[in-house]
C-alpha cells in the first residue's frame, strides 16, 4: 500500500514538457509543467466546459418559454378581438330589435324586456361588463386575465340569448298581427251597387220603419259572392229571413253574415280565405230581387259594414269599380 502511493507521488512530480515549434524564424518556447499542474489545468478545462453547456442549455429553455409566452399572448389577442366582433354585432342587433319593435309599436314590451334585460346601453350591469373588454384592450396584453374574457364572452351571450327571445316574441307579435289582419273584413264582399245601407230604415216589405242591420249589395243572379276575411264557416244553410245565409268565424271576435244567396258553395267547418267565393248572389228568403245583403259583427255587436269595405285591399278596389 505504502508502495502504491509512493509510486503515485512520484508520478506526479514527473514533469512534463511542452514544445511549440513555429513554422517559421520565431524561436521554439518550452514549457516544463508538473504532470499535477497539468491535471489541474485539465479539469479547470473540463469544468469550464460544462458550466458553458449549461448556460447554453438553460439559455434555450428561457427562449423557449419567452417564443410560447408570445404565441399565448397572440391567441389570448385573437380571441379578444373576436370577442369584441362579437360584441359589435350584438350591438347591431339590438339596434335591429329596437327598430322591428318601433316598427311593429312594440314599446311597452320593449320597456319590459329592457327592464329584464337591462339591455338599453345606457347604463346598468351591461354597460360595466362591456366596460371589461374595452377596458382589457387598452391595457397591455399581458394584463388580461382568463376572468375578463370569460365575463365578456358571458355578457355577449346573455345579450344573445335576450335578442333571440326578443325576436321570438316580435315573430308572435307579427303571427298575430297577420292573422288579426287576414281576419279582420276588409272589402266588399261582391259586385255591385249599394242598394240599402245600414242603419233605420223603412221596410220594403211592410213600410214601417226597421233596423237595417247589414248593407245591400245588388247584382245579376249568380255574381260570386267572396269571404271578407279569414275564417272558418261557422254556419251555411236555411235562416228564415235570411235565405241561403253563410256565417263566417273570423277569430278575434269578427263574424260576416251572407245572405240571400241562390247557391252556397262551401260547408260548415270549412277553413275559407279572404277573396274566397264561397256563394253565388240570389234572392233566397225575404228578398225583393237579386242582392246580397252583408253584415258584419264584432263580440256580437252589430257593426257599419260600411266601415270595413273601404279597406285598401286591391282586390275589393277592383270589385267596387266595377
Ligand atoms: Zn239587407
Amino acid at each position: 500500500m505504502k508502495n502504491i502511493a509512493h509510486k503515485l507521488t512520484k508520478s506526479f512530480k514527473q514533469k512534463l514538457t511542452l514544445m511549440v515549434v513555429p513554422h517559421s524564424t520565431l524561436p521554439q518556447v518550452r514549457l516544463q509543467i508538473s504532470l499535477s499542474f497539468f491535471l489541474f489545468l485539465g479539469s479547470l478545462w473540463i469544468g469550464f466546459t460544462f458550466w458553458a453547456a449549461l448556460a447554453v442549455f438553460g439559455n434555450i429553455d428561457y427562449w423557449k418559454t419567452k417564443a410560447s409566452y408570445e404565441i399565448l399572448k397572440l391567441k389570448v389577442q385573437f380571441f379578444a378581438s373576436e370577442l369584441k366582433k362579437s360584441r359589435e354585432l350584438v350591438d347591431q342587433v339590438r339596434e335591429a330589435d329596437a327598430q322591428l319593435r318601433q316598427l311593429l309599436k312594440m314599446g311597452n314590451r320593449q320597456a319590459i324586456i329592457e327592464e329584464r334585460s337591462s339591455s338599453s346601453g345606457k347604463g346598468g350591469p351591461e354597460a360595466f361588463e362591456r366596460s371589461i373588454l374595452l377596458k382589457s384592450l387598452k391595457k397591455h396584453l399581458w394584463e388580461i386575465s382568463e376572468s375578463e374574457i370569460y365575463q365578456e364572452s358571458s355578457a355577449v351571450q346573455k345579450e344573445a340569448k335576450s335578442r333571440l327571445e326578443s325576436f321570438k316574441e316580435i315573430s308572435e307579435q307579427i303571427a298575430y298581427e297577420r292573422g288579426f289582419f287576414r281576419a279582420t273584413p276588409r272589402g266588399w264582399p261582391a259586385a255591385g251597387r249599394l242598394t240599402s245601407k245600414f242603419g233605420e230604415r223603412v221596410s220594403p216589405f211592410h213600410g214601417q220603419m226597421q233596423f237595417h242591420t247589414g248593407v245591400d249589395i245588388a247584382n245579376d243572379k249568380g255574381t260570386p259572392v267572396l269571404a271578407t276575411g279569414d275564417g272558418i264557416v261557422s254556419y251555411a244553410g236555411w235562416e228564415s229571413g235570411y235565405g241561403q245565409l253563410i256565417v263566417i268565424d273570423h277569430g278575434f271576435g269578427y263574424t260576416t253574415h251572407y245572405g240571400h244567396n241562390s247557391k252556397i258553395l262551401v260547408r260548415e267547418k270549412e277553413r275559407v280565405k279572404r277573396g274566397q267565393n264561397i256563394a253565388t248572389m240570389g234572392s233566397s228568403g225575404s228578398s225583393t230581387g237579386n242582392h246580397s245583403h252583408y253584415e258584419v259583427w264584432h263580440n256580437g255587436e252589430c257593426l257599419n259594414p260600411w266601415n270595413y269595405m273601404m279597406g285598401k285591399s286591391q282586390k275589393f278596389r277592383r270589385i267596387v269599380r266595377k
